[in-house]
């Protein structure tokens, strides 16, 4: 079993996105081992978006990351990575896939709804990040 961490963008839970996007990762059996409301210190996101740091977009994500709350989850599955980062999609919302989250919910590439770790290794270190101590087990189905 693999984990990944997803999180629900600012402008996912200001558009009451929350319950469709996380039916759809129940829907691919996905099991949510973690989840929790809250929202994102700009120290945080300037570590999660650290290799965006030299791009002149870098103050626009933090201040949108910030912007209002996130839901952070832990996702369960074998390949959960790969299976999630086909179910969000491209970055950017106007080349993003129809029937991707972000094809289906997003329009350009400022505020595309959803975050998802790119490979295992940023997943262990995004659960880590966002979950610290409380960093859910793997739960055998
Ligand atoms: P992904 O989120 O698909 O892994 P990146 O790590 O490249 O993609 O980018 C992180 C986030 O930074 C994107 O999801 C998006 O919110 C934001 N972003 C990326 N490129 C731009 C851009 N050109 N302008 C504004 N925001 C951007």
């Amino acid at each position: 079993m693999e984990q990944t961490l997803v999180i629900i963008k600012p402008d996912g839970v200001r558009r009451k996105l929350v319950g469709r996007i996380i039916q759809r990762f129940e829907d691919r059996q996905l099991t949510i081992t973690a989840m929790r409301v809250d929202r994102m210190s700009r120290d945080l996101a300037k570590v999660h978006y650290a290799h965006l740091q030299e791009k002149p977009f870098f103050e626009e994500i933090l201040e949108y990351m910030t912007s209002g709350p996130v839901i952070y989850l832990v996702l369960e599955a074998d390949n959960a990575v790969a299976l999630v980062r086909g179910m969000v999609g491209f970055t950017d919302g106007l080349k993003a896939t129809p029937g991707t989250i972000r094809g289906d919910f997003a329009i350009n590439k400022d505020e595309n709804v959803v975050h998802a770790s790119d490979c295992p290794e940023a997943a262990r270190n995004e659960i880590q990040r966002f979950f610290g101590a409380e960093a859910p087990l793997e739960i055998a189905i």
